[in-house]
C-alpha cells in the first residue's frame, strides 16, 4: 500500500490503548460497529468536521458518530444547551418544559407527527413502534426487508447481512439470525422481503395477509448501500400496507432530520402511521423518539399500550435536541441544500477520480449521505447486489483513506455535516485520487 510519507504521525499513544482495551473490553470496542478498524484511531476530540487523534493526527470526519452529528462535532448551540442544562440536573424523571418544546419542534417539522415519545435509543424506540402496531391490529408478524437495519435487539436482528448461500430464495428470503445467542423464536414473527422488488412484495403481503401488524422499513436504506426506493415504490407499499389493515413504519434513525426537516417522509412524500427517530435528532445526545398518528400513540395516552424508559426524555437530551432541531428548523431552508450540493460535489469528484483511474465504482445517494461501492454495476438495488459488489476492495479502500486522514464508514458509506467545507472536501478529493491512482 502507498502512503504519502509524513502525512500521518505513527499512532503510538494509540497502540497503547488498543493493547490496554483488549484486556478489558471484549474485541477492545464497546459497539460490534467498532471492531476490526485496520488502525488504532484513538480520538482525543472532535470539532466540527474533523477528528483528532490521540498521537495527534488530524481526519476529516464522514462518519459522524454514525451519523448523528448532522450540524458537526460540538456545535456551539449544542455545547452550550447542554452545559447550562448540566448545572440545572440531569435526570429528573420527572416533566419539565424541555421535553414539551423538543416534542413541538419533531411535531412542527415531521409531517406525521401528531404525538411523540421519547426514548435513549434508536434500538428500544423500534421495538416500541413494532409494539404500538401489535396493539393497534391485535396481529404479531412483523415485515422487514433483507439488508435493514432496526436495531441489535432479538427481535429486530435479522437478515442484515447474511451469507447468500443461507438467505434464500431472493424474492422470498428466509430469516438469518445475525448474532449467536439470539431469541430463536423471535423468527417465527417476522416474514423477509426483498427491498425494491413491489411483485415480491405484492405476493408476500396476500401470503401473510391478516398476520401482518406491521411493515418496516429505513425509507432510504442505508445500513446496505445507499439504496433510494424505485420510483412508485414506497407509494404502493403505503398503499397495500393500509389495504391490507398493516401499519407502515419508517425506521429514520438515520434520515430523520438528515434528509429534510422532515426526513424521508417530506424528501419522499409518502407518510408512514409511525416512525423511529435515534442519531441526529439531538446532535450526539443519546435521544430517540416514536412519533406517528394519533390514532396509533393514543394507545399509550389510553393505557392500553406501555411505554417508559428512565431516562426517557432527560433534561441534558433534551436541551441537545431543542437546540439542534431549532438550528436545522431555523436554517434548514440554507442548511439541506448546502448538504446536498456539498455532497453531490463530493460524490462527483469521486466519480470522476475513479474513472480517470480505472477504479469500477459506483457512487450513490441523495448528498446527506451516500455510498461508494466497488462494482462495474450502474446500479445497486437490493441486498444481493450489494453482496455481490466487492465488499473486500471497500474495506481496503476504506483502511487506505484512514492512513491518509479520511474517516468513513468502513462499507462504504459517508455522512456529510453543516460544518464540512469546501476545502474539506478539495482535500478529500486529493486523497481520494491519490489513491485510486496509486493503488491502496
Ligand atoms: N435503525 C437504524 C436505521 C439504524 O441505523 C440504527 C443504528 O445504526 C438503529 C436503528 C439502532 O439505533 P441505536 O444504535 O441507537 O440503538
Amino acid at each position: 500500500p502507498t502512503v504519502a510519507a509524513g502525512t500521518r504521525t505513527p499512532l503510538r499513544r494509540g497502540a497503547e490503548l488498543a493493547a490496554r482495551a483488549s484486556r478489558v473490553l471484549p474485541a477492545g470496542v464497546s459497539s460490534d460497529a467498532r471492531r476490526g478498524l485496520p488502525e488504532p484511531v484513538y480520538v482525543d476530540h472532535a470539532a466540527g468536521a474533523h477528528l483528532t487523534d490521540v498521537d495527534g493526527n488530524d481526519y476529516v470526519d464522514y462518519v459522524l458518530g454514525q451519523g448523528p452529528m448532522i450540524l458537526g462535532h460540538s456545535a456551539p448551540e449544542v455545547v452550550e444547551a447542554v452545559t447550562r442544562q448540566v448545572a440545572r440536573g440531569q435526570a429528573y424523571a420527572g416533566q419539565h418544559p424541555l421535553e414539551i418544546e423538543a416534542a413541538e419542534l419533531v411535531q412542527a417539522m415531521v409531517p406525521g407527527a401528531d404525538l411523540v415519545r421519547f426514548n435513549t435509543v434508536g434500538s428500544e424506540a423500534v421495538i416500541g413502534a413494532w409494539r404500538l402496531a401489535r396493539g393497534l391490529t391485535g396481529r404479531q408478524k412483523i415485515l422487514k426487508f433483507e439488508g435493514h437495519y432496526h436495531g441489535w435487539l432479538d427481535a429486530a436482528l435479522w437478515s442484515l447481512h447474511p451469507p447468500v448461500e443461507a438467505a434464500g430464495p431472493r424474492e422470498a428470503p428466509v430469516a438469518v439470525a445475525a448474532s449467536g445467542g439470539q431469541q430463536a423464536s423471535a423468527a417465527a414473527d417476522l416474514v423477509l422481503a426483498p427491498w425494491n422488488d413491489l411483485d415480491a412484495f405484492t405476493a408476500l403481503l396476500a401470503a401473510h395477509r391478516d398476520e401482518i401488524a406491521a411493515v418496516v422499513m429505513e425509507p432510504l436504506l442505508c445500513n446496505t448501500g445507499c439504496i433510494a426506493p424505485v420510483p412508485g415504490f414506497l407509494e404502493a407499499v403505503r398503499e397495500q400496507t393500509s389495504a391490507a389493515g398493516a401499519l407502515l413504519v419508517f425506521d429514520e434513525v438515520i434520515t430523520g432530520f438528515r434528509l429534510a426537516r422532515g426526513g424521508a417522509q417530506e424528501w419522499f412524500g409518502v407518510v408512514p402511521d409511525l416512525a423511529v427517530y435515534g442519531k441526529a435528532i439531538a446532535g450526539g445526545l443519546p435521544v430517540a423518539a416514536i412519533a406517528g398518528r394519533a390514532e396509533v400513540m393514543d394507545q399509550i395516552t389510553a393505557g392500553t399500550v406501555g411505554h417508559a424508559g428512565t431516562f426517557n426524555s432527560n433534561p441534558i437530551g433534551m436541551a441537545a435536541t431543542v437546540a439542534t432541531l431549532g438550528r436545522l428548523q431555523r436554517d434548514g431552508d440554507e442548511l439541506y441544500p448546502r448538504l446536498r450540493t456539498l455532497g453531490g460535489r463530493l460524490m462527483d469528484g469521486i466519480r470522476s477520480a475513479a474513472a480517470d483511474a480505472g477504479v469500477p465504482m459506483l457512487v450513490d445517494g441523495p448528498g446527506p449521505v451516500f455510498q461508494t461501492y466497488l462494482t462495474s454495476a450502474d446500479a445497486v438495488r437490493d441486498y444481493r447486489d450489494f453482496a455481490a459488489t466487492d465488499r473486500a476492495g471497500m474495506a481496503r479502500l476504506h483502511a487506505a483513506l484512514l492512513r491518509r486522514g479520511v474517516n468513513i464508514v468502513p462499507r462504504g458509506l459517508w455522512f456529510l455535516s453543516a460544518a464540512h467545507t469546501d476545502d474539506d472536501v478539495d482535500r478529500t478529493l486529493e486523497v481520494v485520487a491519490d489513491i485510486l491512482r496509486d493503488g491502496e
